[in-house]
């Protein structure tokens, strides 16, 4: 890599330095300018004057500066390079406190000339901004160069984060890899957490009209980069320090990886319950939308195999929700037994002292999968009245949220970003951040109020119509048109209740909200329409497809099996009992070893028929053949020896081995069998 001269190195990446030793050094600024109301105008500006030069320091040291490559910027954008140049040459540059061990790498944009658009986090805000600045039309010098920084690998369609639960969607659907939505665009992708913003674009001192960079961006990496306009939409994450024992003891469920989390801790939960049948005990802390969705979803999941409990401080589910929507999550939970605590907040979450106290071999194994027993302290919001404990296996936590802003930004950095008590970046109706043309803000990120002075709502679909507009709009600031204010359309809420369960309240039908699998369908049907790409779009389609076929097949096939073939049940039901009197077996060898087990045998089977034959004591017509079993069978299970519950056939791995199945479900149950590629070859082919 060629070195260069300092006085030569490209200015506008210094920009940010420049201002930031023009706030500390206002003396050597004045030197250089030679322009007395320079000095002036540094310090009414910048009263704070000695905070932020140790941090620049740090990150460009003047060793930092030779090892720049010559292709890094260009000459032509700053109009400060000689201060520049001459601050970092100086004397006085030597008092400045320099570590040699960071280094910085600056961002090598391809071209030098075209604007330089960096997008700050890629979720609905900021992917949908990337792909809508793809789809205008530029004049061809003018086409910006855009890069998407997000800490992930992966997009993730939030609001259907439930549907993993419940398995009716696998993760690649709803959380595609940025790398594939963005292979047929110009936009580049940068897996990286942001650090630390340095904005330089402040009004009247580097505004749209100037031709300088609009501030740098410093990622954990060590890479900078230096923008021309910025895109701020890094979203929020949960906020679980409200209450001790919350950020050790409850999970959040806002990323990928929560919901992946929440899956394997249910699994390892139904695994323990099966052996010892105890009850799974799941308390939801918050009922808003999230709250309501997670306690369906999870209550479904459950259903006969464990109590969900739903905690929040108000008098109702959803306060805000429209009461079609209210009053069908009142119905399902219901349906569901979710037990709900209204008027109650949560003080304290510790482990169960009891736990560890009383541990039998079993607890150990559960211990061992990383499972322990919880108690919650609630406390009604009546005056004077007691606590009482509610205890749970899990505790899923859905109250509160922060956007990250504040983090990112430098102490004594002079153009500090306006950010709200909330943390949010205050924006114009535009979109632009106030006080900054350069940046614009989207999604949980930015804090606007509609015409009326609401504070809009931090949801996906504010996040979603704001991509547009703030495509748009860098468009038009890059090329000089009027930029256009944002006016947000509410289309209506929807909430996911369960498998085959959702309510939709359309905001331009008065009244009317769609419940249940007609709801559900409209959902997510609506929700494809929204998926990133086409490319994405129609693979999904096409799994959700293929998807349903199998469920219609399953149960158009059971339905055919019921009506002309008695004998699938007779020989499912002769399986089950075959099944049965093998675990008699077992359990009268326990028993006579001193260990008899205390709970039920479970028996898992794929057959409506072959499980009600287990339970109903009306004989039926149909089982003329298998009497004897039947008798056996349902003796047992009148004993509470055994349990015959009915498993889908989309969980009967055993399937594999006994029939031809479809590609989808064939490589589902492969995988659950652990049968995959090994991961590497070794050198030499052995
Ligand atoms: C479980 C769940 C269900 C929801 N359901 C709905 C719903 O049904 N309808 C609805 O309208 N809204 C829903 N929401 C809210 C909605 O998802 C958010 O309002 C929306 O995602 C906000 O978009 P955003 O672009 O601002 O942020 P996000 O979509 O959260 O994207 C932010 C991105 O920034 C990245 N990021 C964060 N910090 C950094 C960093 N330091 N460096 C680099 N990258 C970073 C993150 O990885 C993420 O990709 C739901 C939210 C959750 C959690």
């Amino acid at each position: 890599m060629a070195l260069q001269r300092v006085s030569e190195i490209t200015t506008s990446f210094y920009t940010p330095l420049l201002l930031d030793l023009a706030c500390n050094y206002r003396i050597i600024a004045m030197a250089h300018l030679n322009v007395a109301t320079s000095a002036i105008c540094a310090s009414a500006v910048f009263p704070r004057l000695n905070l932020g030069i140790v941090h620049w320091g740090k990150m460009f040291t003047c060793s930092s500066y030779a090892k720049l490559p010559s292709s890094f910027g260009s000459t032509s954008r700053g109009g400060l390079s000689s201060l520049i140049s001459s601050a970092s040459v100086g004397k006085n540059v030597g008092s400045i406190e320099v570590s040699q061990e960071e280094s910085v790498k600056p961002y090598l944009w391809p071209d030098k000339k075209r604007p330089r658009v960096c997008i700050l986090g890629g979720g609905f805000g900021g992917l949908y901004t990337a792909l809508r600045l793809e789809s205008l039309t530029w004049p061809e010098d003018k086409k910006p160069q855009v890069i998407l920084v997000d800490q992930s690998e992966r997009f993730v369609f939030k609001p259907m984060l439930y549907e993993l639960l419940t398995g009716e969607v696998d993760a690649w659907e709803i959380a595609p890899r940025f790398s594939d939505l963005l292979v047929n665009t110009g936009v580049q992708f940068l897996k990286d957490s942001v650090k630390v913003l340095r904005p330089c674009d402040h009004v009247g001192m580097n505004g749209p009209n100037i031709s300088g960079c609009g501030g740098t961006v410093q990622l954990q990496s060590g890479l900078v980069i230096e923008y021309d306009w910025l895109l701020l939409s890094l979203g929020a994450e949960p906020k679980l320090d409200f209450i001790p024992g919350a950020v050790e003891f409850a999970l959040p469920f806002s990323t990928l990886d929560d919901a992946l989390k929440v899956n394997d801790k249910l699994t390892k939960l139904e695994r323990v319950n099966f052996v010892k049948a105890n009850p799974i005990r799941v308390v939801v802390v918050g009922l808003g939308y999230s709250g309501v969705e997670l306690a369906a979803t999870v209550s479904e999941r459950l259903e006969g195999k464990g109590i969900v409990q739903a905690i929040s401080v108000d008098s109702s589910i959803l306060p805000t929700a429209p009461t079609g929507n209210k009053e069908a999550a009142l119905k399902v939970l219901k349906s569901r037994k979710v037990e709900l605590l209204l008027r109650y907040f949560v003080r304290r979450i510790r482990k169960s002292a009891d736990f560890t106290s009383s541990v039998d071999q079993s607890d150990v194994a559960a211990k061992g999968n990383n499972l322990e027993q919880l108690i919650l302290e609630v406390q009604p919001t009546e005056k004077g009245a007691k606590t009482q404990l509610v205890e749970a296996d899990l505790v899923l936590w859905t109250v509160g949220n922060k956007p990250l802003l504040p983090q990112l930004e430098p102490s004594g950095w002079p153009f500090e970003l306006p950010v709200t008590g909330r943390g949010q970046a205050e924006t114009d109706e535009t979109l632009q951040v106030k006080g900054h043309p350069r940046i614009f803000a989207v999604g949980d990120s930015s804090a606007l109020r509609d015409p009326k002075g609401k504070m809009l709502p931090a949801t996906a679909q504010v996040a979603f119509q704001q991509a547009d507009f703030a495509g748009w709009n860098i468009w038009a600031a890059i090329n000089n048109r009027p930029l256009l204010p944002f006016r947000f359309q509410n289309l209506g809420e929807m909430m996911v209740l369960g498998r085959n369960d959702a309510a939709i309240t359309p905001s331009f039908i008065e009244g009317v909200t769609l419940e249940g699998p007609i709801g559900h369908a409209a959902r997510k049907l609506a929700y494809l329409i929204r998926l990133p790409t086409n490319e994405h779009r129609v693979r999904v389609g096409m799994s959700w497809l293929a998807k349903s076929a199998i469920d219609c097949i399953a149960t158009v096939q059971s339905n055919i099996t019921k009506v002309v073939s008695d004998s699938y049940a007779e020989a499912e039901y002769r399986g089950v009992a075959n099944v049965v009197s093998e675990t008699c077996w077992l359990r009268d060898l326990l028993l006579e070893l001193q260990q008899p087990s205390p709970t039920a045998t479970l028996v898992y089977c794929d057959n409506v028929s072959a499980v009600y034959l287990s339970g109903n004591p009306v004989q039926h017509q149909r089982t003329k053949h298998i009497e004897l079993d039947i008798h056996f069978v349902r003796e047992k299970v009148a004993r509470g020896q055994v349990r015959v519950l009915h498993v889908p056939s989309r969980y009967q791995i055993a399937d594999i081995f006994t029939k031809g199945l479809p590609s989808i479900l064939f490589d589902d149950f492969r995988n659950s069998l652990n049968i995959r590629q090994p991961p590497a070859s070794i050198e030499g082919g052995y």
